[in-house]
């Protein structure tokens, strides 16, 4: 695909995802920076820019854009904010993430995954992000508190660490139901308690861990 051609499918993603509901001007002008194509398998290069989730092995999905885009403009991430992503995936809503904040902390409970996205944000440029792998459900107790916690797998239920190690006056982004259908939620924390706000429903991967489902299934 030629230099020209991205940038127009990317800012033809841009207007779809804009027609889709996403008035954030800052999470627009992030969308239309990255280049989706670096963070699809070679083979769905040319579906870079169709909005739908793309397999990126593993078993384990980049997600849709305009998803990407919602579940962005819901975080409402600042410049000064630090960040805790829980699946890196191929880091794609990483990289959105970190041009819009101060940093991002994400973990990925794939090494392979955690290292690939590692190589692309740093072919792009990209400097503010600090990758992990393990457990996620687990968060990152060393470098809490967080402005912003985004979970990008599928939760049964509010995983706890997390929630603790949300700041006050904090935002939590998570789909929470069965492992088929979820509803994306917003969390903040007042007064130490979660403030719940749902947004859509929702069909992520199953978020896999001690605070989420068995590797074998059914929680629910
Ligand atoms: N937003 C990502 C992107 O743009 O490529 C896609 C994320 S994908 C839908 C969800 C990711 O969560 C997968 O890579 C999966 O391996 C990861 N995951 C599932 N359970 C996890 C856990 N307990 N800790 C960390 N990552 C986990």
């Amino acid at each position: 695909m030629a230099v020209d051609d991205q940038q127009e499918q990317r800012a033809r993603l841009v207007r779809q995802i804009s027609a889709r509901g996403i008035t954030s001007p800052r999470v627009l002008w992030a969308m239309g920076q990255i280049p989706r194509e670096e963070f699809v398998p070679p083979s769905c290069r040319s579906e870079a820019y169709e909005d739908r989730p793309l397999s990126i092995g593993w078993g384990q999905t980049i997600s849709q854009p305009s998803i990407v885009a919602l579940m962005t403009e819901y975080l409402a991430p600042e410049p000064h904010h630090r960040i805790l992503e829980i699946g890196t995936g191929s880091g794609y809503q990483t990289a959105i993430l970190a041009l819009l904040s101060g940093e991002v902390v994400t973990v990925e409970r794939y090494p392979t995954l955690a290292f690939s996205a590692a190589k692309r944000l740093a072919k792009l440029g990209i400097q503010n992000v600090h990758f992990l792998w393990g457990d996620g459900t687990l968060g990152w107790p060393e470098g809490a508190p967080f402005d912003r916690i985004l979970v990008t797998a599928a939760a049964p239920h509010l995983p706890h660490p997390l929630f603790a190690q949300l700041a006050e006056c904090g935002y939590l982004v998570i789909p929470i139901g069965s492992r088929s259908e979820q509803t994306l939620y917003r969390v903040r924390k007042i007064d130490n308690r979660p403030a719940w706000e749902s947004v859509v429903t929702c069909r992520f991967v199953p978020l896999i861990g001690q605070f989420g489902w068995s590797e074998e299934g059914a929680v629910d």
